[in-house]
């Protein structure tokens, strides 16, 4: 196993003897995504089957985040690129991927490395959701954030989350949030449900735990939280 904390994923490679500390971390932090959750399969987040994963780490700490767990930027569980790669490519007839969070931008740099092998070796979709707005992006001016949205993603759906601005239309938890296709490819998908109240979610059941998926109506979630009060 990785020998860095948490790493669930077997690890051939992190160990890099003669490297300082310092060069050591650098070479880890590039080389796992810290994550807080995956689904194989789900329909409630993007068109078709698609595979989820909620990055871990968010500072934007919006009032009524509904994955608060995944805010704490030291928590979740290291895991190596190639591997939860290879888990995706695996997949049979996945329409695509759907990365969110926590905050998938401030890990920039393995996301790349990590989508561009998503790009490269299948013809997943990919949608990332963000708690920055494009121009917050763009504006750090950085490579691998600028290749993100422009090479390895299809749709990027962006801004924090406003509670008071939550008007329950699709694909978005708040109205401030935008809906940027940065291909063709859900051009479609994007007409029909645009600002359309036809919200999707899903409920997952694990012994005592409830994990939720996708974006609920607001009477939904309100009734889900009495059914399930650790959701
Ligand atoms: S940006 Fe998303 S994950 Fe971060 S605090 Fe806001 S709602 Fe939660």
């Amino acid at each position: 196993m990785c020998y860095y904390n948490n790493c669930f994923i077997p690890d051939e490679h992190a160990v890099s003897y003669g490297l300082s500390y310092v060069e050591r971390e650098q070479v880890l932090r590039n080389s796992h995504l810290r994550m807080h959750n995956f689904k194989k399969r789900t329909q409630a987040l993007g068109p078709g089957e698609r595979f989820a994963i909620w990055l871990q780490g968010c500072d934007k700490r919006c009032l009524k985040c509904m994955t608060p767990s995944s805010q704490d930027l030291n928590g979740g569980t290291l895991v190596l690129i190639e591997e939860l790669a290879k888990l995706i490519l695996n997949e049979k007839n996945l329409e695509g991927i759907t990365v969110s969070g926590g905050e998938p931008f401030i890990q920039a740099k393995p996301l790349h490395a990590f989508l561009r092998i998503i790009r490269e070796q299948s013809t997943n979709g990919i949608i990332v959701y963000t708690g920055y707005y494009l121009e917050e992006l763009l504006d750090m001016n950085m490579n691998e954030i600028n290749e993100i949205i422009y090479l390895y993603s299809d749709l990027i759906i962006d801004g924090p989350y406003i509670n008071e601005l939550n008007d329950n239309k699709s694909l978005r938890g708040s109205s401030n949030q935008n809906i940027h296709l940065t291909s063709n490819r859900y051009i479609d998908t994007v007409n029909m449900v645009y600002n359309q109240p036809k919200r999707k979610a899903e409920i997952y059941l694990n012994n005592e735990e409830a994990l939720l998926v996708g974006i609920p109506d607001i009477k939904s979630y309100e009734l889900w939280k009495t059914v399930f009060p650790k959701l």
